[in-house]
């Protein structure tokens, strides 16, 4: 084991990861996953409470997708999806169109979230351009978004650390204000926030609408900023007003889709469709790296035409890779034969039971949920989100703070014994690191 661990700093330089901390803390070496489990070379277990960075939605190893792989491993590997097309791309494409009420019933594939949101920028303002409007061929984003860390995806994501380092490279958006509930003032509503950015959107879509091809938004959380949550009233609003601006609404739902909030798509809850969505982490149940995005008919025909540059000019090597929609399919499956949605709405209120003795300590701010997301915010200095972290491994709990919030985002598999034990750990972990 400790082999494997100083082979792995000596060859994998890992993401997300200043290298030098690994001299205090040790990286673990995880050899097999079983539901919501995860096992080290030890054999020591870890309540896998963030799904493996919100891709895993039905625990590891789940015998269903392994069985569906398994059968579409002896079919076909990988072929390319231009000139050519298969039984697993086309059946996805028509669940994911047929989820949206046929709304939007275009699927354009690739690999990674990143590159889901770099696609509907490009496609965004390629529309404008078929249209005879390049001048539409600007951006903007919520403050604190994140779309992915691509040079083309770091232009919408507002995380100041990755801006500065790489701002050469970037042509950065505008921003507008958070509908963020966090931000109320005294007296204010989640519903009175989010009618004051919508305000704002208003003011900035006014100014700069012609210059403007798309607003970005992730429905309701804010994931990667630390879990900010908003009224829907801001979504029915900022598609309003893209409707009336002429600008594209793109949907981020590559972590909160697939169920995370309470419904399948988070733009339910508000009523609307986006004119693209993007889909990637859980839709393959956290099995495969695939992303798509999905497109409004009104969007494709613009594209459909004799000249080739009037054609979408984009491209993955793996996109539409059959065993990546499979293990997409088989997540689909899951969520009807086991009734998902619905059998959530209670492991969602055994998350609130097990939030509420941690809501009470003094420390504690803003306890938060969306479904099946719940988060807060701990007063205390900087070293906090490592200690905390370590702290939660020491109790079989992998749990990774963003800066001072705390949240779960678990696979949709924890029964109550598990979330209680989660609640339990969370706590004392949180005591032992402030
Ligand atoms: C993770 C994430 C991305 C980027 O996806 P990658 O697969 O990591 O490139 C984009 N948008 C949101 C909202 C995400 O959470």
């Amino acid at each position: 084991m400790t082999d494997l661990l100083s082979r792995s700093l000596a060859a994998v330089w890992h993401p997300c990861t200043q290298m030098k901390q690994h001299e205090s803390t040790p990286l673990i070496a995880i050899a097999r996953g079983e539901g919501p489990w995860l096992y080290d070379t030890d054999d020591k277990r870890y309540l896998d409470a963030v799904s493996s960075w919100w891709v895993n939605l039905f625990g590891h190893c789940n015998p269903h997708i392994n069985q569906r792989l398994r059968e579409q491993l002896e079919k076909l590997e990988h072929v390319m999806l231009a000139g050519f097309t298969h039984e697993p791309v086309v059946a996805l494409s028509e669940k994911l169109s047929a989820l949206t009420g046929g709304v939007l019933g275009h699927a354009f594939y690739a690999s990674d979230g990143a590159s889901a949101t770099e696609i509907a920028l490009k496609m965004s303002l390629h529309y404008w351009r078929n249209l005879g409007r390049p001048d539409k061929n600007r951006f903007v984003c919520l403050e604190g978004s994140y779309h992915g860390e691509t040079v083309g995806a770091l232009a919408v994501t507002d995380i100041p650390l990755f801006r500065d380092a790489y701002a050469p490279l970037v042509r950065t958006a505008d921003t507008v204000p958070s509908p963020d509930w966090r931000r109320a003032s005294e007296g204010e509503s989640p519903a009175d926030v989010a009618r004051r950015a919508a305000h704002a959107l208003e003011a900035w879509l006014e100014a700069n609408h012609k210059h403007t091809a798309a607003l970005i938004i992730e429905p309701l959380v804010q994931c990667a900023t630390g879990m900010a949550m908003y009224d829907a009233e801001y979504l029915r609003q900022a598609r309003a007003l893209c409707d009336r601006y002429e600008v594209h609404l793109i949907a981020d739902e590559i972590a909160v889709g697939c169920g995370r909030t309470g419904s399948f798509f988070a733009c339910e809850q508000a009523g609307i469709w986006p004119d693209f969505m993007c889909l990637s982490k859980g839709i393959s149940g956290g099995y495969l790296p695939l992303s798509l995005v999905l497109s409004r008919d009104a969007i494709y025909q613009a594209f459909y035409a004799d000249e080739v540059s009037r054609g979408f000019l984009h491209s993955h090597s793996y996109t539409g890779n059959p065993l990546a929609c499979t293990a997409a399919l088989a997540t689909l499956e899951l969520f009807e034969r086991d009734n998902v949605i619905a059998a959530n709405r209670e492991r969602a209120a055994w998350l609130a039971e097990a939030i509420r003795p941690i809501a009470l300590h003094e420390k504690v701010r803003h306890v938060r949920q969306s479904g099946m997301i719940v988060a807060f915010d701990v007063e205390a200095d900087r070293g906090f989100s490592r200690r905390f972290a370590q702290a939660a491994l020491n109790r079989s709990v992998l749990l990774r703070p963003i800066g001072n919030t705390v949240y779960w985002m678990p696979p949709y598999v924890l029964d109550h014994t598990e979330i209680a034990m989660l609640g339990e750990q969370t706590l004392t972990a949180l005591i032992e690191s402030l």
